[in-house]
């Protein structure tokens, strides 16, 4: 089972990026937690470097990621910039040739493309002394390690998509989608599930078993195209709207 270490940026005392009404530490974990949840209904272990609103030095995330022994290390953050028109999303990754948190960044960035409005800034590496990673959790941790920037704070249009709790989720599947595709699983649309009715609990001492999706479901179909452009086109105009939304391909 692949084990995704995933970092949400700053918390407590540090709040990042502050822009638009906007708190960087806030969105950061509201979208880290949705992606633990995509990730963990598609059956990766999960853990975070902090799950509510504590100050954790960077030293203490990647010694951890170390020692749980994570597979990759995905942290979330958003831009800021002095100047308000600087935005998009871009993913950084390891400068080290043949790592490979190059294939999990480019990766992302598709995933970020597809389903976002954001700009795309593309990969990104940096340098620091020495020829090694720039970025501390790139250098200390010992699996391929990205960095998310998803949108800039200071940006009027990026802050008002990410405030939303409908751009947080998008970001999030994207980001799910992106981490799932480099582990070569396949993406499983949380729809009809969701609305399943809850199991009764399991008399003690039993497993509960998964229950099987039965009885008829009806589904919404909104359009179909030859052409995959316009059908993502429209996907993102029902995404827009705050529908969970999902495109199968059919071969006729
Ligand atoms: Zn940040």
């Amino acid at each position: 089972m692949p084990k995704v270490y995933l970092d949400p940026g700053h918390g407590g005392s540090d709040p990042g990026a502050v822009g638009n009404g906007l708190v960087e530490k806030d969105i950061n974990l509201a979208i880290a937690r949705r992606v633990r949840v995509h990730l963990a209904r598609h059956g990766l272990a999960v853990r975070m470097s902090r799950t509510g609103d504590q100050t954790r030095p960077l030293r203490a995330r990647t010694d951890e990621a170390n020692a749980w022994g994570a597979d990759v290390y995905v942290s979330i953050h958003c831009n800021a910039y002095v100047d308000e028109s600087a935005n998009g999303f871009e993913v950084w990754h390891s400068v080290q040739p043949g790592s490979r948190s190059r294939i999990l960044a480019r990766s992302l960035v598709q995933w970020l493309d597809r389903l976002t409005p954001l700009a795309n800034r593309g990969a990104r590496s940096r340098a620091g002394r020495g020829g090694r990673d720039y970025y501390h959790v790139m250098r200390e941790s010992r699996m391929p390690a990205v960095i998310v920037e998803r949108g800039f704070i200071t940006n009027r249009r990026d802050a008002r998509y990410l405030g939303p709790a409908s751009g947080q989720a998008q970001v999030a599947e994207a980001i799910a989608r992106g981490v799932l595709e480099y582990f070569g699983r396949n993406w499983i649309p949380a729809g009809p599930r969701a609305e399943e009715p809850a199991a009764p609990p399991a008399p003690a001492g039993q497993e509960a078993e998964q229950p099987e999706p039965r009885g008829v479901w009806y589904r919404v179909i909104i359009g179909s195209f030859r052409n995959q452009a316009n059908a993502e086109r429209l996907a993102r105009r029902a995404r827009e709207a705050g529908f969970d939304v999902w495109i199968d391909q059919v071969r006729l």
